[in-house]
């Protein structure tokens, strides 16, 4: 299996990383428009491979030496500075992935090749990369809120005291600040939320909930703050979804495709099941009125700004 990373920054760093860390890949190119960038990381890269899986990892200076590569990552573009939110890189960005899918389709197999998508704003970025690769929008993939979801799973776990492998918790719609927490389908080893807390005797009201979706949503903030920017999350995210579809798992992933047809298409992430073909069916989850409200809203922001482009 080859796979190619477009923009080897923090991001495309560590997603080669996870990806040679777990053997997903036998062969990784690394393509960066800075090629003095691209090149070291490879040689780095390279260097680790000695204590892990025999995996070649090079860097490539043209698009013609991803042909061959099943799956395509892009994670080229400007990252959040403090103070920024995912919104305000959308003009910067919109013109990397107008760069870059043309060249990308090229030289990939169109009737096989499977893009995943990070680079933010994402789910605007996964509508404008479905658009210029005309590829079928189940092969289109962003990584939506698979965060996000890990996120709330691992503060749902602290605050619970309960692993966070026995407990199934969605976010969805977008993955920036108007993103949806599903309390309604939260399930804790086949519990629902409040049965769980009710056996457990852990009191967990609206006001902890609300607090609890601020944390998830602030989370990039403060890692941004604190670390410049965000990287291990979203390269062991990415890999978890390369795994899904290099293994044919059928996994349900909360992932961003485009959903729709004409002026009413929108990406946003929903539950879906994930396998070798990419994106294998949509699922509808349980919601509450407001969470569908929330839900709207957030579909209406995220088509709101890809009409700007
Ligand atoms: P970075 O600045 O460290 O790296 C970006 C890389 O992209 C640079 O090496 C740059 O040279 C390269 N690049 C820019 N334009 C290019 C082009 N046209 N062709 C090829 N390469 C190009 O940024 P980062 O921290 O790695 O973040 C990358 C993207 O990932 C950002 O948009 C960031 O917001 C996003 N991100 C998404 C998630 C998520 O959950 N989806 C999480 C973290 C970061």
């Amino acid at each position: 299996m080859k796979i190619a990373i477009i923009g080897i920054g923090s991001v495309g760093s560590a997603v080669a990383t996870a990806v040679q860390k777990t053997g997903l890949a036998n062969e990784i190119v690394l393509f960066d428009r800075d090629g003095i960038r691209a090149r070291a990381a490879a040689e780095d890269l390279g260097h680790a491979s000695a204590f892990s899986y025999d995996i070649k990892i090079t860097s490539v200076s043209n698009y013609r030496a991803i042909r061959g590569s099943e799956i395509v990552i892009i994670a080229a573009g400007a990252n959040q500075k403090v103070g920024e939110t995912r919104t305000d890189l959308l003009y910067k960005n919109a013109s990397v992935i107008t760069d870059i899918i043309p060249k990308v389709m090229d030289n990939v197999d169109s009737k096989n090749v499977k893009i995943i998508i990070v680079t933010n704003p994402l789910d605007v970025m996964v509508m404008l990369a479905q658009k210029l690769s005309k590829l079928p929008s189940t092969r289109v993939i962003g990584t939506g809120t698979m965060l996000d979801s890990a996120r709330l799973k691992i503060i749902l776990s602290r605050q619970l005291g309960v692993s966070a492998r026995s407990i199934n918790s969605y976010v969805l719609g977008e993955h920036g600040d108007s993103s949806v927490v599903n309390w309604s389908s939260v399930n804790i080893g086949g519990l629902t939320l409040d049965d769980f807390c009710k056996q457990t005797k852990i009191s967990l009201p609206q006001t902890t909930r609300k607090t609890i979706e601020h944390r998830v949503r602030n989370a990039a903030y403060e890692i941004i703050q604190g670390r410049g920017a965000t990287w291990d999350g979203i390269g062991a995210a990415v890999a978890d979804l390369l795994h899904a579809i290099i293994h044919d798992e059928k996994r349900i992933l909360t992932t961003s495709i485009v959903d729709g047809i004409g002026k009413s298409a929108v990406a946003m992430s929903m539950p879906r099941i994930i396998g070798n073909k990419g994106v294998l069916m949509n699922l509808k989850t349980k919601l509450s009125t407001d969470e569908s409200n929330a839900l709207r809203k957030s579909a209406k922001i995220i088509r709101k700004n890809f009409d700007l482009l």
